[in-house]
């Protein structure tokens, strides 16, 4: 207020625009949100836009493991939680005010609080994209950030197998009732990539999610298929020299960002 009475352009100045927010969900657990939450902002960086991720998964945090920085943590500035700048990408995750191992074991409105804390009382910079890496499930989480966050869409992540796409229904009929656009669905660990010679092989399933886009009349964004170097360097905290060290453009990742 003081700052606009005495000078309204400085004030404009000082205003920044809201960052457009995307969730990626899925409804089932373990089909890869994390991997490509951190996968799809390190491609959207690489095409010249500022970008943040949120990891919403309040009982299941796995952001500072896969980035490598579990011993970091979140701090107060100016009465404005910081996020955790891992390569200038600006992170949050209740992972950074908890020990690795420790479990959380909030009921909801606890669990509300914490994630209001990171998405209202950050101070998320000038970044043009928040990511939000969500939990599975249909719960707590997604409808605090339904009622609390301008999502500008969802991308749901989902493996070929019909056990994962029923839930990706239920994630997408969610987004539908909270009237947030399902920009699309990624079918992730889509057929396997013989470390050899390089061809894809079916043994895991395959195309199940583009079928299921199809006839929701839903875009289909693309399939990532199971990597073990993705695997490998997720488990040590490697994911985004692996994503970097890629050629721009031939990656599934940066594809699907595009
Ligand atoms: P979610 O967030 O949906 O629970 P994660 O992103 O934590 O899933 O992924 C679960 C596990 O699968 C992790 O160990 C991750 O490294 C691995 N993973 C995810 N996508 C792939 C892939 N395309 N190829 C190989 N491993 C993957
Ligand atoms: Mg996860």
């Amino acid at each position: 207020v003081a700052l606009s009475r005495s000078s309204p352009q400085k004030h404009a100045m000082k205003q920044q625009a809201k960052p457009l927010i995307l969730a990626v969900g899925s409804g089932k657990g373990g089909v890869g949100k994390s991997t490509l939450s951190v996968g799809l902002a390190i491609a959207l960086r690489k095409l010249g836009l500022r970008i943040g991720i949120l990891d919403a998964d309040i009982y299941g945090p796995s952001l500072p493991k896969l980035l490598g920085v579990e011993s970091e943590r979140s701090r107060y500035e100016d009465s404005k939680l910081k996020p955790v700048m891992v390569d200038d990408l600006p992170t949050l995750s209740i992972g950074y005010m908890i020990e690795p191992e420790q479990a959380v074991m909030w009921r909801g409105p606890m669990l509300v609080r914490a994630l209001k804390k990171m998405l209202l009382e950050a101070d998320w910079g000038n970044i043009e994209i928040l990511i939000i890496d969500l939990p599975p499930g249909t719960g707590d989480v997604q409808l605090t950030l339904a009622q609390n966050a301008q999502l500008t869409g969802a991308v749901i992540v989902s493996t070929p197998q019909d056990i994962a796409l029923a839930d990706a229904r239920k994630a997408i009929s969610l987004f539908d009732r909270i009237e947030v656009p399902v920009l699309g669905i990624i079918e992730n660990m889509s057929g396997f990539e013989c470390p050899h010679c390089g061809k894809i092989s079916d043994i895991f399933g395959h195309g199940g999610a583009e079928r299921e886009a199809e006839k929701r009349s839903v875009p289909f964004l693309g399939s990532i298929p199971l990597d073990q170097e993705l695997m490998a360097a997720a488990d040590v905290g490697e994911m985004i020299s692996r994503i970097n060290s890629e050629r721009t453009g031939a990656s599934p990742i940066t594809a699907v960002a595009r």
